[in-house]
């Protein structure tokens, strides 16, 4: 059986499905391990790191005879139509956007696994990799506005004066905004933060900083996400949140709705009220953007001097640990639905939709679009 690891050709990906520091763990279930010569080149991950785990390095094409192929973006559509029937993947798919791969997954007859999908109950926590990614996330938007502002975070007394600490505010405070939170206080900022579940609150405030309550509706859905706003249920949160926002110095906004696009917390004319020098970082520019004007990948500086810092492959930027922590998500995935060589038998893959993890996050098998709960029914194939 062997897993082979492609470069990631998507452009901006600095992360890697598998670092060196995991191999030991694939090659003593039994699989053979193929990385692409190449592949971890942004994670300090070399090919002679590879090589010295216990992996295959090889140039070109290394997944057409792949049994397993991990990748962090998805594979293309024509990558899914040369892999060997049969074969497993495991990837962000992006269901909702990347449905070309998905469609090409099932065409060629491969079993298809989408992260995004990994069902958020406590036994799949090891697999979460939006979670793993959205704490990279969270991590560097607090560094990046940081490092755009011109204060200091923390208080400071000193004989030239005092320094008042940097005021920062969390819109979202889920894995992301509480990641956020916990660095900006270790950087000594002043944090509030504010999230439409109310069952953040305990969580914030366990992190040293205030939550703002604006004693509106909750908006609490299913498995612990956010519901979306009705237009009028937005205005009146922005226009609450107006005043938090006019005394920041920085606003970091993580707000999201699985399937949907983010968010619009912050208008222009929101911006246009904070101060000159100060620093927004919106980590769903990509979705959308949370703040109006905000552009992926870009800082846009407005007439008045505030600058909106636009993610764009925010966890690629930490490309390190971030592959370090999805590869551990992606092994523990593979090891639930591998059964190990033993007594001469070689290891072999198991998937079992009874089981809800393998269930909930495939998305083809057998030739077809795969559909949750059909085992119950009798209809897995
Ligand atoms: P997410 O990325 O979908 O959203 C980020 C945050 O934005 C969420 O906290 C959401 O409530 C908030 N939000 C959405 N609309 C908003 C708005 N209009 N204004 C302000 N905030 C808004 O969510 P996430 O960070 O991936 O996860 C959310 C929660 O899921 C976590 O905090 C946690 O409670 C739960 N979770 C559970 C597990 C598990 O049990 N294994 C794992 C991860 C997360």
């Amino acid at each position: 059986m062997r897993i082979a690891v492609p470069r990631e050709i998507r452009d901006g990906e600095k992360r890697v499905a598998l670092v060196p520091d995991v191999i030991n763990k694939l090659t003593r279930l039994g699989y053979e391990v193929v990385i692409e010569a190449g592949a971890g080149v942004h994670s300090q991950a070399t090919d002679d790191l590879y090589t010295a785990a216990g992996a295959t390095v090889k140039s070109g094409n290394v997944i057409s005879d792949a049994d397993v192929v991990l990748s962090v973006t998805s594979l293309t559509p024509a990558q899914m139509g040369s892999l060997k029937k049969g074969a497993v993947t495991i990837s962000f798919l992006s269901p909702v956007t990347g449905t070309d791969s998905i469609d090409a997954a099932g065409s060629a007859g491969v079993t298809a696994f989408s992260l995004e999908l990994v069902p958020r109950i406590s036994r799949a926590q090891s697999m979460d990799a939006l979670t793993s990614q959205a704490l990279c996330a969270g991590y560097r938007a607090a560094l990046v506005g940081a490092e755009l502002s011109p204060r200091f975070f923390p208080m400071l007394m000193t004989a030239a004066g005092t320094v008042t600490p940097a005021q920062v505010l969390v819109l979202g405070a889920g894995v992301a905004g509480l990641q956020a939170i916990a660095t900006a206080r270790r950087l000594g900022g002043v944090v509030s933060a504010y999230d439409v579940r109310p069952s953040s609150a305990d969580e914030v405030k366990s992190m040293g900083a205030t939550f703002i309550n604006l004693e509106l509706e909750a908006l609490e859905g299913a498995g612990g996400y956010a519901r979306e706003m009705t237009e009028e249920r937005a205005a009146k949160q922005r226009e609450l949140l107006t005043p938090y926002i006019a005394k920041s110095h920085l606003v970091i906004t993580t707000a999201a709705v699985p399937g949907r696009t983010a968010p619009r917390l912050m208008t222009a004319q929101m911006v246009d009220a904070m101060e000159a020098g100060t620093i927004i970082v919106d980590l769903a520019a990509e979705t959308g953007g949370n703040v109006e004007g905000s552009k992926p990948g870009e800082i846009v500086i407005t007439a008045k001097g505030v600058q909106i810092w636009g993610g764009k492959d925010v966890p690629s930027q930490l490309p390190f640990h971030a592959s370090s922590l999805y590869s551990r998500n992606v092994v523990n995935l593979l090891t639930l639905m591998t059964t190990p060589s033993k007594d001469g038998a070689p290891v072999s893959l198991n998937i079992d939709f009874t089981d809800e993890i393998i269930d909930k996050s495939a998305t083809t098998h057998g030739g077809a679009k795969h559909t949750p709960g059909a085992s119950e029914k009798g209809g897995a194939k």
